[in-house]
């Protein structure tokens, strides 16, 4: 430990550290030398290591010999300033900032002036020949050792210069002269001494320890803790802090400081993009107590620090090869840099910086590929919430899909379809979801739940159409009565606007201003460039031939899941499939059956057109029957009012009759119950339909010319005999119909793996499945035993208090779900080597899992439309990182 460095100097004579230490000396600290290394102005200082943090808040006490080397440091300081530090006519001040490894803007404590007392305000005077700029420097160090060393709240000094002004009828603190700025001192000093019980602390060394001491504890602020877990930035890493001798931008007219970003952190426009303020200290600019100046105005004002400034933020931009946002200070008209780090951004700011650099030469493909959030995406593909405009938040659901929507509030599917023909926007409001809302909620402009989670019927349909969708919203109440929702304490009635914010999951009250961005130049350069490195194939979760479209503009690759039941809800085939499902007896229900297959082959005809070229999976029917059946409730109430009408007898027992036949269908656990090839399995004709409308309708494309190859997929396997029964009876109707069409063709019959037992036995399950593709919906709900629908009552909770890291139906649980997606991998491939696998569940459009799915040895990854471009980008930097 003895012989470790703990504290490393720099300037522009001598600098110790170095940009690639950020580890140690915090970015701020290896900027700051880097800085000093290229030759840029940077007053000298030091850097004590995060080491030191460590220890110091693990062990209350400094590791031997930092004390004393931070003395020497000081001696070296002291030469290099030409200064002495405590010197009564000529002090040598102080700035002691924080600097973490990574940037965590605004929260954490600074100090600037340390070294300031009674006697060395005097000097400092006359040795500037300012007066002003002395009592202002030294009532400006108090304020901030009061506020950040002695916990002293800063409004209790802010309102007595407040007063002061106001006894002097000024409005500017540049308006306050010396006189009165020495009041404001003595002022001060009474304020530390009554909160404090001590007089403050005259000693320069003293003021120095208590401030290193106070950045150091700043590192485990409440505001600090919040930003490191809301960015997933570890506790253990702990704070530089960073002691630099002074420059001033308060010694008048000729002084000033400011911030500028390299390129506009708005838009990436390449433009040197910033502010100023003269006759004012760094934090002037941040309060925001006056109005900055652009930095254009500097150009004409003081066109040689203006200069400098350009060829500093150029030299900057060369040699980090990012946009960076710095800080300067003007003293005296000379420049000095305190500050420069990676610039952060919008997402399509990120996006034309990625693709520009690339053009400039400064970066190769790659670099800009690991420059975008995957996540960023989805801001540039939906409507978002003007980032400039003022809202109060009602409350928070689940960020379900993205983007941001106002409408009229209505509680209904058929009320949002009605209004939609008169062309209203609406915000559809509902408890929770079910497949008949499906016509209101594409009517809508957005959807809000009160019940449900990440997986939840509203939030997978939504994301599917590309509609925001705020799910499981707990603080809501709807009086469908009085057409009335009630959140807190607000009331809000049927027609009242609000707005929602999918990415966010806030809801709104009243109309926002929305900005929407659109597909541009350099979204589709730089996912073509992800293209050129992804290994992993990119398809997409499409039930028509819109939605196939819309993927294929996206960059989809195919479909990796249709969901056959969401066509069955369309208006002129709901009655029929009714019909089907009412039928008591074989026959008739083949009747039925006979009706659905023609519209069924039409929309089959559709999707193969929309995505010619590309491969097709057609999943069966996979959800249980009652859903597509009137709700028993609403029935009760029919026959209640038929009753009281005295309505014919032939009416009511044709009610009753769908209503014993909704009773008898009824499950308690209707998600274990009867549903995926459970049903094939018990009602075979219903996927013989599905199956002969498919190779009908592949039969007729084939005739015309196109190569189709259909990929059938059978759902919620958990034993390889279910998968052998259903196939008995599939393949023989598949190659009735090749025959009868005299049509030779290729199909692939496979599985979806959602459940652990299929998981663990999937060398089994290979012997008869030709492709696997993991539904990691189910596999979620049944590896944690969670329901997708209800585990919205409960989930934020564990997020919350850490019990679990995420929602494990938005983020792959790569433990234990992937776990068991890594062991169906393994074992499907020792039976069957070359089997196709894939990823269907949401998780397919998630970033990380998307990483993992690749690490695992998916051949592909498919999510919905809109998230097509962010698996395409997580599939590119999964193989960068690998590499790396
Ligand atoms: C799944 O379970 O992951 C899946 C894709 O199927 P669904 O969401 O339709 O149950
Ligand atoms: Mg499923």
């Amino acid at each position: 430990m003895a012989d470790k460095k703990f504290v490393y100097f720099f300037g522009n004579e001598e600098t110790e550290g170095k940009n690639s230490m950020k580890d140690l000396l915090g970015g701020k600290g290896a900027n700051l030398a880097e800085m000093a290394n290229l030759g840029i102005p940077v007053p000298p200082g030091f850097t004590i290591t995060t080491e030191v943090c460590v220890l110091y808040l693990k062990n209350g006490a400094y590791p031997d010999g930092v004390l004393d080397k931070i003395d020497t440091t000081i001696k070296k300081l002291e030469l290099a300033s030409g200064k002495k530090f405590g010197d009564v006519n000529d002090p040598l001040l102080l700035s002691v900032r924080s600097g973490a490894r990574v940037s965590m803007p605004g929260m954490m404590d600074t100090v600037l002036n340390l070294g300031m007392n009674d006697a060395s305000v005097e000097g400092l005077a006359k040795k500037t020949g300012n007066e002003r700029f002395a009592y202002d420097s030294y009532r400006r160090f108090l304020t901030m050792f009061g506020d950040v060393v002695l916990d002293i709240d800063h409004h209790d000094f802010e309102s007595v210069i407040e007063a002061k002004k106001k006894e002097l009828g000024v409005e500017m603190d540049t308006d306050l002269d010396a006189g009165a700025l020495n009041d404001l001192v003595e002022q001060f000093k009474l304020i530390i001494k009554d909160n404090t019980g001590k007089d403050f602390p005259q000693d320069p060394r003293e003021q120095l320890m208590m401030a290193i001491e106070a950045v150091f504890s700043s590192w485990n602020n409440q505001r600090a803790k919040t930003y490191r877990r809301l960015n997933n930035i570890p506790h253990e890493w702990g704070t530089a802090v960073n002691v630099q001798s002074m420059v001033y931008g308060n010694m008048g007219e000729t002084s000033g400081t400011g911030v500028a970003f390299t390129r506009d952190p708005a838009t990436g426009e390449k433009k040197f993009f910033g502010e100023y303020l003269m006759n004012a200290q760094g934090e002037d600019v941040v309060a925001g107590i006056r109005t900055p100046l652009s930095i254009d105005t500097l150009q004409r004002t003081m066109p040689d620090a203006y200069n400098q400034l350009v060829d500093i933020y150029l030299k900057l931009e060369n040699h980090f090869k990012d946009m960076q946002d710095i800080e300067f200070t003007i003293q005296e008209g000379k420049l000095y840099m305190l500050q420069t780090r990676t610039g952060k951004r919008t997402a399509a700011a990120a996006l034309n910086i990625a693709v520009d650099m690339v053009n400039e030469g400064l970066i190769d493909k790659r670099t800009a590929l690991m420059r975008l959030e995957p996540e960023q995406m989805d801001q540039l593909l939906h409507p978002m919430i003007d980032p400039n405009s003022e809202y109060d938040i009602l409350g928070t659901g689940l960020p379900a899909s993205p983007g941001a929507a106002v409408g009229k509030v209505v509680f209904t599917a058929e009320h949002a379809e009605e209004m939609a023909c008169l062309d209203k926007k609406v915000i559809l409001v509902r408890t929770e979801t079910s497949p008949e809302d499906i016509g209101g909620m594409d009517a809508a402009q957005g959807i809000l739940t009160v019940r449900g989670g990440m997986t939840s019927h509203a939030a997978v349909v939504a994301r599917g159409m590309g509609k925001p969708c705020v799910a499981g919203c707990g603080s809501i109440s709807i009086d469908m009565a009085n057409k009335i929702f009630t959140i807190g304490e607000i009331a809000i009635k049927e027609g009242d606007y609000i707005s929602i914010d999918g990415a966010s999951g806030s809801v709104i009250l009243g109309k926002v201003p929305l900005i929407t961005p659109g597909v541009t130049d350099e979204l589709h350069t730089l996912l073509d460039w992800a293209d050129e490195v992804k290994e992993m194939g990119v398809r997409t979760n499409a039930d028509t031939p819109h939605d196939a479209l819309v993927a294929r503009e996206f960059g989809a690759e195919g479909i990796g899941l249709c969901r056959t039941e969401h066509m069955f809800f369309g208006e002129d085939r709901i009655s029929v499939v009714r019909e089907m499902i009412l039928a008591e007896e074989k026959e008739i229900r083949e009747i039925a059956l006979a009706k659905l297959l023609p519209m069924q082959k039409e929309d089959f005809v559709g999707i193969f057109k929309a995505m010619e070229g590309y491969p097709v999976t057609i999943r069966l029917l996979d959800p249980p029957l009652h859903e597509f059946l009137p709700k028993r409730e609403e029935l009760a109430e029919r026959l209640r009012l038929l009753g009281s009408e005295g309505a014919d007898k032939q009416k009511i027992d044709k009610i009753r009759k769908v209503m014993d036949r909704v009773e008898s269908l009824t499950e308690v656990n209707p998600m274990l119950g009867h549903r995926g090839c459970r049903l094939g399995i018990t009602y075979p004709e219903i996927y013989g339909m599905q199956v002969q409308a498919i190779m009908e309708a592949a039969c007729e494309l084939n005739s015309e010319g196109m190569e189709i190859v259909p990929e059938i997929m059978i759902p919620l396997i958990c034993h390889v005999n279910e998968l052998k029964s259903v196939k008995e009876n599939i393949v023989s109707i598949i190659e009735s119909v090749l025959a009868e069409n005299n049509c030779k063709m290729e199909y692939l019959i496979g599985t979806m793996i959602e459940l652990p037992r299929a998981a663990l036995t999937a060398d089994q399950i290979a012997t008869e499945a030709e492709f696997f593709s993991f539904g990691t919906n189910d596999l979620t709900q049944t590896t944690f035993g969670f329901s997708r629908d209800d585990a919205g009552m409960f989930l934020p909770v564990y997020v919350q208090d850490s019990i679990l890291e995420n929602d494990p139906f938005a983020v792959l649980d790569q433990g234990g779900v992937g776990e068991l997606v890594r062991i169906g991998i393994e074992k499907g491939r020792s039976t069957r080597p070359d089997i196709k696998i894939g990823i269907c569940g949401e998780h397919g459009g998630e970033p990380n899992s998307v990483k993992f799915g690749y690490n695992v040895g998916l051949n592909y990854v498919s999510c919905s439309p809109f998230r097509v471009p962010i698996a395409r980008l997580a599939a590119a930097q999964a193989v960068i990182e690998k590499e790396e």
